[in-house]
């Protein structure tokens, strides 16, 4: 198949850079001190293609903590070296329709507690959890390697903890806590609740940009093999099935409208971040902090809605 052209890209994503650039709608997350405080005028776009090519526009390339943009990658992790068998029978996959944090997602079905499938889905973050809780290592520093390793596989460098997020997050996690002991007592926790809620909090606080969020896309996008390094990151079908998940699940509570609109599989994080994939050509990498009241990028999403209509990027589109 031919090739986008070049020139339509970097156009296409200066305009959709100059046409949000002073919408200041959202607020930057504020239960996360660390995030409260970033500087909401950054706002960066990228592109990454299935064929290699990158493309840039404002601060891409300013590191920011990915947050829940991490949970398409140990999900992909957990689902590469364990099989789809393990998450569809021990976290779950369909939509919660819920908030990030909502300790609903893990009270479902509640007629079978303790019961399986459990109700999770490991983009909300009772089933990353979870997810995280089966991450295979002796210790945990060799679990947050393997998690670490992973997501660097699809950004095609070393990624690194941000120790100021790491801490600022470990002092104010106690949601968390409270959903990794309340999966525990539905036998849904498949490992230490402390520990995996600090290999989780740790996930969530590596520092990426939005080339990095573009490259890690555009290997989903690529069938799991990073169009830059050419390293298989995990295989064809994990690859297919971490987009199948983020689009039951990846902007939360409004992931169904997200779809109606946008028709690309997507994944925010509080940290500002969103990626957006379109399967076996690119993926869109958006770095703006202020969000709306689900936790998504507000100009993450205008720039991606307009992206993926000026491309023709829906992939529930005839043509
Ligand atoms: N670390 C955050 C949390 O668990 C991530 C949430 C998010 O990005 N939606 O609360």
């Amino acid at each position: 198949p031919q090739s986008m052209s070049s020139t339509v890209i970097q156009k296409t994503i200066e305009q959709a850079y100059d046409k949000y650039r002073s919408v200041t709608e959202g607020k930057n997350a504020n239960y996360i001190p660390y995030l409260a405080k970033a500087d909401s005028k950054l706002y960066g776009i990228a592109i990454v293609t299935v064929d290699g090519r990158i493309f840039r526009v404002g601060d891409a390339g300013h590191p920011f903590p990915v947050e829940s943009v991490s949970k398409i990658f140990t999900l992909a992790d957990v689902l590469h070296k364990q099989g789809a068998q393990n998450i569809l029978g021990k976290v779950g996959v369909n939509a919660t329709g819920l908030p990030f944090n909502s300790v609903l997602a893990v009270e479902l079905n509640n007629d079978k507690l303790g019961g399986s499938p459990p109700p999770g889905n490991p983009l909300v973050n009772a089933g990353a959890i979870a997810t995280a809780s089966l991450v295979q290592g002796k210790t945990l520093d060799m679990r947050w390697k393997s998690v670490l390793d992973t997501a660097s596989a699809f950004a095609g460098h070393q990624l690194h903890l941000n120790d100021d997020v790491y801490q600022s997050e470990m002092a104010s996690n106690q949601h968390n806590q409270a959903i990794a002991v309340l999966l525990q007592s539905y036998g849904h926790l498949y490992a230490d609740p402390s520990e995996t809620v600090d290999l989780y909090t740790r996930e969530c606080s590596y520092d990426v940009d939005a080339v990095d969020l573009a490259t890690m896309g555009a290997t989903l996008a690529n069938g799991g093999t990073n169009p830059r390094t050419h390293q298989t990151v995990v295989d064809a079908p994990t690859s297919a099935r971490v987009l199948a998940v983020m689009a039951t699940a990846g902007l939360y509570n409004t992931s169904g409208e997200w779809l109606f609109k946008v028709g690309l599989p997507g994944k925010s994080g509080v940290g500002g971040g969103i990626v957006a994939v379109v399967p076996g050509k690119l993926a869109i990498g958006v770095y703006s902090s202020r969000l709306d009241d689900a936790g998504n990028s507000v100009r993450g999403q205008l720039a991606v809605q307009f992206i993926a209509e000026s491309l023709g990027a829906n992939i529930f589109s005839a043509q």
